[in-house]
Order: structure tokens, then C-alpha cells, then sequence
């Protein structure tokens, strides 16, 4: 059974976290002063309600950030820096309480939600060092005649709209980038965890945010707050997390303003594991690709192929690992698996394992809901899961383990690449060539070559296929934001 430890501070955190809407600056009601509940995951009660905004609400913050747009882009590169500068610190200070906060909402355990505080911030601190750094070009066309003279401007009011599973740091990935570029926004949270977003937006005024630059709208009714904004002419530029069918209904949304957009979608990452892989190494590996997050995460190992000759050592020692992690509520330093997210996630879980157990996979740890008043999930490490199993195509988006064989190189390749999906791939092999070699023919836009984890601020996440559009971090993420201006110089 699960406990329900609780947390001294829990109570606190809570009350102290916006729940309103945050419009030019102020904070306000919801029209109709209309609301929602936001859910803690690992006991199914409600925390606390936040508003619940109206299209009409949607729309003035879009109407806030149309008006603040042209004296933001004004402002010198080095004051937007800056204040992304102090808004990094700033998170740094208060990791405890947000990291807390994280947990409540969304499940994950301590440790994660302050690993994640401290990689949301992380971005802040990358794009204040960007925003200093955004380049143009000045030269000679090849006939000698003229200037060419190439300057970048941001791109106008962006609409940015992020998941629940890193509910801070799939914010700071898009808000870094926009303000370093000099771009408003409107940002909208998932209704399953707004309340880190709303605290972030609070911490981004502290810093010195002018009103206007950032608004936030949190809404129960995603689609009929996002369609009216994403039509609006007012608005330039969409940035969206989640899945790969929302983001396939914006594309076709946004092609009536013909919006600049960036999608980072779902994943169904291989996890390949070489004959002549370091064994340890690759357990290390797949426990971080996998368990990162619950398994929660759209760089979630879903599919491992394993060398036949070392598969059932590399099932075993995966199986040990998994079944000794101790699960509950997060908010208890101990806890190492939280709840999925909601009663749906979890529904859908144990729908595929069952589809898999039912087409003759094998169930090694694990294979069942874990119980409880939440919606925890055993962690599960299956074997023989045949390729038309539901869970070989879907993300799973929890802490099971398929796997299955392979016997050579080209086969491994060919099943990895698979799927309709392109974000990320993992491969253990100690052979160099190998590893190059393999990672050159992954269809994915990330690999991660001996390891099992790929995020890092300074560089380009994103994927191909129906993976996404566009790059988030790294040198490139500020691009998404900017647009190249050429200006033809005459009279040379
Ligand atoms: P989702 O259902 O697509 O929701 C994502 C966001 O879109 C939420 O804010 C959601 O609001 C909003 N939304 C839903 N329907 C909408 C609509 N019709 N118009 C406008 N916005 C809409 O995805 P999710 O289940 O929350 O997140 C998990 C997915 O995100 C997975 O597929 C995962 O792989 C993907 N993901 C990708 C990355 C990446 O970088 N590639 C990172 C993290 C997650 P509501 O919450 O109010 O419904």
C-alpha cells in the first residue's frame, strides 16, 4: 500500500501561489470569476482552484501583449538579459518552495521537481547570455554593386502553450528564448498543473518584467481559449509542447495567419543495447531514459532492443533495479516513484500492458497498478513484447520496460526507425564506430550515445517526423523567436 506522507510546508506553498490570470501586468479574475481545480496525483484531492479563463480573457491578454510588443523589442539586449539574469537567481533561491509546489501538482518526487527547478532556470541563464548575442550580417553582393545589410528582429506577440509533465521547464525553454529575442507572450500552462507557471510568471515581475511582455491564461477549455488567439491577426508566432495529434490540429489552426511555429510533439524513443555494450552502463542508462519523470517524458525510452545474447542478463539486472525503487508521494524525501498523472494516464497504462500481456509478452517485475488512494504505477519490465503490441507504436508515458531482441546491427536500425516518431534514441555500444555509425542512421533529431539522459540547455532539443518542428535551447532556440530583416543598400 501507498502512504500519504505529508509535507510541513505544503499547506504554504499553496496558498501563496497566483491563481489568477495574469493580463498586462495585473493580476485578475477569471470573467464571471470562473475557476477550475487543480488535483494532487498522488491522493486524487483537490489543491486549490485556479481561474478558468473565458476566450474574451484570452484575448485581452493577447490585446496586452500586441500593445507591450513594440517598446519591448526596443529595449536594449542587455536589460532583456538581465532581467532574465535575476529572474534565474531568483528560482535558484527558492528551489525548495518550487520544487514542492512542482511535486503537489504534478506527482513527480522531490528530488526530481528540484532538478527540474534548477533546469527551468537554467534556461534563464542561457537566453540572458543569448539575448546579448543575437548577430547580423553586413556585405558586398557579388556584383559589387550595393550593400547587403541583414539584421534580425523578433518575430511579434508569440502564443506558447506547455504540457504537465515538466510544468516549470518546458515554460522556461519557450519564455527565455522569446524575451532574450525581444518578443511578448501569452503563455498557457496545462490545466493539470498551472500553478508552477503562474508562480514563474510572479518571480519574471520581481525581476523587473514590464507588464504586458509575459500573460498568462489558464484555462479548463484549451482549445476554446488557444483557436480564437492562434486566428487572431494580432498574433505572430505559436510555440507548443504536447502531443503529436494537438500539435497537428495548430499547424492546421495556424495556418490561416500563417504563424511562424515551433512544435516539440511526442516520442516513442528506441533504447538500443550492443552486444559489445558495457552492461552496467546500459542498466545505468536505461533506468535514466526510462524512470526520468515516472516515465512521464517525451524522451521516455518506450521501445528497448536488446542483443539476443545478452538480453535476459540486461532484463534481470533492469528487473532488480526497477521492482527496488520505493514508490509513493513525492513530497517524501524516500520516494522515488510518484503518481502518474491523472486517473486517465494511468487507465491508458495499464490498457497497453494488458494489450501486451495478452500478445504473449512476458511480465518480469511488475504488470499492475500499484494501488492506493493516487494513481501510482509498479514499475514493469516486460520481455518478448511482440512488434504489434499497442505499446511497439504509443507512447506509453509511465515506468514500463519493454523489450525485445534483435541479432544484428541492421536490424536494430530498421526497428528502431519504425515509427512514425523522431525526437530521440538512445545506444549502448563500447564499439566507436559502431556508435557514430548507428547514430548517423537513427532517424531521430537527438541521440543519446552511452546515455540515458539528453537535455541540457545549451543545446538543440527537438525532433524529426511527427517529433516536431523547430529547436528549443542551444544556439538555435532564440532563432525561433527572431526573423532576418535583409535591407538592400544602394547608391555604392
Ligand atoms: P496535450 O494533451 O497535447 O497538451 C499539451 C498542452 O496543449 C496543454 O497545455 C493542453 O491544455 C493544450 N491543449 C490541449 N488541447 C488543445 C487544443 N485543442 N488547442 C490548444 N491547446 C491544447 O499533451 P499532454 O498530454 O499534456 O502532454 C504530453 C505530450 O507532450 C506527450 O505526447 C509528450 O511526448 C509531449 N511532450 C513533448 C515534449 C518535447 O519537447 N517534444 C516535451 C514534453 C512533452 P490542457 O492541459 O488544458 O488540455
Amino acid at each position: 500500500m501507498t502512504t500519504t506522507p505529508t509535507h510541513p510546508r505544503e499547506a504554504t506553498v499553496v496558498e501563496a501561489a497566483p491563481k489568477q490570470l495574469l493580463i498586462g501586468g495585473k493580476w485578475r479574475d477569471a470573467t464571471g470569476a470562473r475557476t477550475f481545480d487543480v488535483e494532487d496525483p498522488a491522493t486524487g484531492t483537490t489543491l486549490c482552484q485556479v481561474a478558468d479563463a473565458s476566450p474574451d480573457d484570452a484575448l485581452a491578454a493577447l490585446a496586452a501583449a500586441h500593445d507591450a510588443q513594440a517598446d519591448w523589442a526596443s529595449h536594449p539586449p542587455r536589460e532583456r538579459g538581465e532581467i532574465l539574469r535575476r529572474a534565474y537567481e531568483i528560482i535558484i533561491s527558492r528551489r525548495e518552495d518550487l520544487a514542492l509546489l512542482m511535486t503537489l501538482e504534478m506527482g513527480k518526487p522531490l528530488a526530481e521537481a528540484r532538478g527540474e527547478i534548477t533546469y527551468a532556470a537554467e534556461f534563464f541563464r542561457w537566453f540572458a547570455e543569448e539575448a546579448v548575442r543575437i548577430g547580423g550580417d553586413y556585405a558586398v553582393p557579388p556584383n559589387g554593386a550595393g550593400r547587403f545589410l541583414i539584421t534580425r528582429q523578433p518575430v511579434g506577440p508569440a502564443l506558447l502553450i506547455t504540457p504537465w509533465n515538466f510544468p516549470m521547464a518546458m515554460g522556461t525553454r519557450k519564455i527565455g528564448p522569446a524575451i532574450a529575442a525581444g518578443c511578448t507572450s501569452v503563455i498557457k500552462p496545462a490545466h493539470q498543473t498551472p500553478l508552477s507557471m503562474l508562480a514563474l510568471a510572479d518571480i519574471l515581475r520581481e525581476a523587473g518584467l514590464p507588464d504586458g511582455v509575459l500573460n498568462v491564461v489558464t484555462a479548463a477549455d484549451a482549445g476554446g481559449v488557444m483557436e480564437p488567439m492562434i486566428r487572431d491577426p494580432r498574433a505572430r508566432k505559436l510555440s507548443f509542447t504536447g502531443s503529436t495529434a494537438v500539435g497537428r490540429k495548430l499547424i492546421e489552426q495556424s495556418a490561416q495567419q500563417v504563424l511562424k511555429v515551433s512544435l516539440e510533439l511526442g516520442g516513442n524513443a528506441p533504447f538500443l543495447v550492443f552486444d559489445d555494450a558495457d552492461l552496467d552502463a546500459a542498466v545505468e542508462g536505461a533506468m535514466q531514459a526510462k524512470m526520468r519523470n515516472i516515465g512521464e517524458a517525451c524522451t521516455a525510452a518506450n521501445r528497448f532492443y536488446v542483443h539476443a545474447d545478452i538480453a535476459p542478463a540486461f532484463s534481470d539486472k533492469l528487473a532488480e533495479r526497477m521492482s527496488a525503487l520505493t514508490i509513493g508521494r513525492g513530497v517524501a524525501d524516500d520516494v522515488q516513484v510518484g503518481p502518474l498523472i491523472d486517473a486517465k494516464q494511468l487507465g491508458k497504462v495499464t490498457d497497453l500492458v494488458s494489450d501486451a500481456i495478452a500478445q504473449g509478452a512476458q511480465v518480469v517485475t511488475g504488470g499492475q497498478a500499484h494501488g492506493g488512494d493516487g494513481y501510482f504505477y509498479t514499475p514493469t519490465v516486460l520481455t518478448d513484447v511482440p512488434e504489434g503490441a499497442r505499446m511497439a507504436s504509443e507512447e506509453i508515458f509511465g515506468p514500463v520496460a519493454p523489450i525485445t531482441t534483435f541479432t544484428d546491427e541492421r536490424e536494430a536500425i530498421d526497428k528502431a526507425n519504425n515509427t512514425e516518431y523522431g525526437l530521440v534514441s538512445y545506444l549502448f555500444t563500447q564499439n566507436l564506430q559502431r556508435g557514430l555509425r548507428v547514430s548517423e542512421a537513427l532517424d531521430t533529431g537527438m541521440v543519446g550515445l552511452n546515455q540515458g539522459i539528453v537535455s541540457n540547455p545549451a543545446a538543440p532539443f527537438g525532433g524529426v517526423k511527427a517529433s516536431g518542428l523547430g529547436r528549443e535551447g542551444g544556439k538555435l532556440g532564440i532563432d525561433e523567436f527572431l526573423e532576418p530583416k535583409y535591407i538592400s543598400i544602394g547608391g555604392l
